[in-house]
């Protein structure tokens, strides 16, 4: 029997965990759910069973001649579990309004508090914190990046303190409504950032503090990692053990990954949506000064969360172990060593 995954916010995030789900032969997506009966909407309908999230606004898709299923509440009933991917903060009250009372297991995204699940969650570093568990928090964009990067060094070598600068894409391509247009915007202004205490969420013992900006492209993330290391190391020794991973990849410059713009090129060229579900790490960028070691990478906003969340439904439902579990949404997502 397949698990029956309901996607509550059907946007960037929805759409890509509904397809991923689709890949998966031990689950399945019952429903997905729009606010509005826009384009979005008429594509999602051509898709996948489609309802209405708010319960009000059932009229203007009768309107508007787009076919849907029921409500969110009548999609819950018919569903196993629900990834909640509404906008920063919805999840919550979605929590609060429809999913307790219904009782179904819910997985919420980064743009919620932490509190609203009893887990937050990365694939690698945690997976058996979600086992058997109600609500779990895919952590974001951001934090999912930070905390596979610094599991792998904390794993393999004695690692101290951790410096990271985030420089954020303002918004994702999509967005029409706000932007940056020309500027560089400290994001927030004073330190720290909300990034580290999130990585802590997941990496409890970490000691990390985190600066972040927000610049004018749409593309990718990058971060600049300085990492106090107990010991020196080798920057061979850590291209060795990032080679082993396969939800890192490792690009070079000198390939003519010049940029987050090559980065995405060469995306274009692999993947549906250009996404990118690996941490994009530059090979000539892992250095290391006495024991402070150095790494900049680079994170597809818009996808690297996905695997994560068909991890957390395995976890959920124990499905699947660790490696298992891993092993079978990296090989369904295309997810392997491309160089
Ligand atoms: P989005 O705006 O692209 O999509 C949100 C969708 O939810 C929209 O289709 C919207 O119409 C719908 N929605 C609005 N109100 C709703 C409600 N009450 N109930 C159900 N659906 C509702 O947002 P997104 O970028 O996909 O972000 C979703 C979540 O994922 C947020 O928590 C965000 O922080 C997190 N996240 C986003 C990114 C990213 O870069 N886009 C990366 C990682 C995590």
């Amino acid at each position: 029997m397949k698990v029956k995954v309901a996607i509550n916010g059907y946007g960037t995030i929805g759409k890509r965990v509904a397809d991923a789900v689709s890949l998966q032969d031990d689950m399945e997506v019952v429903g997905v759910t729009k606010t509005r009966p826009d384009f979005e909407a008429k594509i999602a309908a051509k898709r996948y069973p489609l309802y209405v999230a708010k319960p009000e606004n059932v009229e203007q898709f009768e309107k508007a001649g787009i076919e849907i299923q029921g409500t969110i509440e009548d999609l819950l009933s018919r569903a196993d579990i629900v990834v909640d991917c509404s906008p920063n903060k919805v999840g919550a009250e979605n929590k609060a309004k429809y999913y307790e009372k219904s009782g179904i297991k819910a997985i919420f995204q980064g743009g919620e508090k932490k509190d609203v699940a009893e887990v937050s969650f990365n694939a690698l570093a945690n997976y058996e914190n979600a086992i058997g568990k109600n609500y779990v928090r895919v952590v974001s964009c951001n934090t999912t990046g930070l905390v596979r990067l610094i599991y792998m060094l904390k794993t393999n070598f004695r690692i101290g303190r951790v410096r990271a600068t985030m420089l954020r894409r303002v918004v994702d391509p999509k967005e029409d409504k706000k932007g940056l247009v020309n500027g560089i915007m400290p994001d927030p202004v004073s330190i720290p950032s909300h990034h580290g205490p999130d990585v802590k969420t997941v990496l409890q013992d970490v000691d990390i503090v985190t600066t972040a900006f927000k610049l004018p492209t749409t593309l990718m993330h990058v971060h600049s990692l300085n990492v106090e290391m107990k010991e020196a190391v080798k920057p061979e020794d850590v291209i060795s053990v990032l080679e082993q991973e396969p939800r890192i990849m490792l690009v070079s410059a000198e390939e003519g990954f010049t940029s987050t713009a090559k980065v995405v090129e060469f995306a274009r060229e692999l993947r549906l949506r250009y996404d990118l579900y690996e941490n994009v790490v530059w090979r000539e960028s892992i250095g290391a000064d006495g024991n402070d070691l150095f790494v900049t990478q680079a994170i597809h906003q818009e996808a690297i969360v996905v695997p994560e969340n068909i991890d957390a439904i395995r976890a959920m439902f124990e499905l699947a172990d660790k490696d298992e579990s891993i092993r079978k949404t990296n090989e369904t997502l295309g997810i392997q060593k491309v160089f």
